[in-house]
Formats: C-alpha cells, sequence, structure tokens
C-alpha cells in the first residue's frame, strides 16, 4: 500500500531536479545531441575525450586530441606521430 507514497516521492525529486533531462549533451563541446560519443584517450597527452564515433573509429589508438593539435601548430600523420 505504499504506492502512493512512492508517487509523492517519485514527483518531489522531479521539482528538486527540473533539469534532470537537460543536461545531457552539455559536457559534448559543441557536438550535437544526437551525435553518439565515443571515448578515446588521446595518444599524445593520455587524457580521455569524447569525440564522435566515426572520429573513433578512424582514428583509434593514434588519436590525438584537438589541444595537442593546436600545441603543434598543425596536424602530424599518425604514422608519423611518435611512439610513447
Ligand atoms: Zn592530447
Amino acid at each position: 500500500m505504499s504506492r502512493r507514497k512512492d508517487r509523492e516521492r517519485f514527483l518531489q525529486l522531479k521539482q528538486l531536479n527540473p533539469e534532470y533531462k537537460g543536461f545531457r549533451g552539455g559536457e559534448a563541446g559543441g557536438v550535437g545531441a544526437d551525435t553518439p560519443l565515443e571515448t578515446v584517450t588521446c595518444s599524445k597527452c593520455g587524457r580521455r575525450r569524447n569525440v564522435a564515433v566515426g572520429i573513433a573509429l578512424e582514428q583509434g589508438e593514434s588519436y590525438i586530441c584537438l589541444s595537442c593539435r593546436e600545441e603543434q601548430g598543425e596536424i602530424v600523420p599518425a604514422d608519423e606521430a611518435p611512439e610513447p
């Protein structure tokens, strides 16, 4: 017989969290909310980045994040990148 209480609790939580459904995609960095993302580790700085699945599949373990590319001032082809 606790169903009604559960429902009240649910509604309370929902009121406390009006943005609950809204924050998805906020951390993607300009990628559309519908773009599927994959976590890839940058082969240069070792940080994990969320990139579009297509890029993850294409570059895989040789992925270099945008920050590193900007530091280099150019985009180094994957087969010329130094091994860590
Ligand atoms: Zn990097």
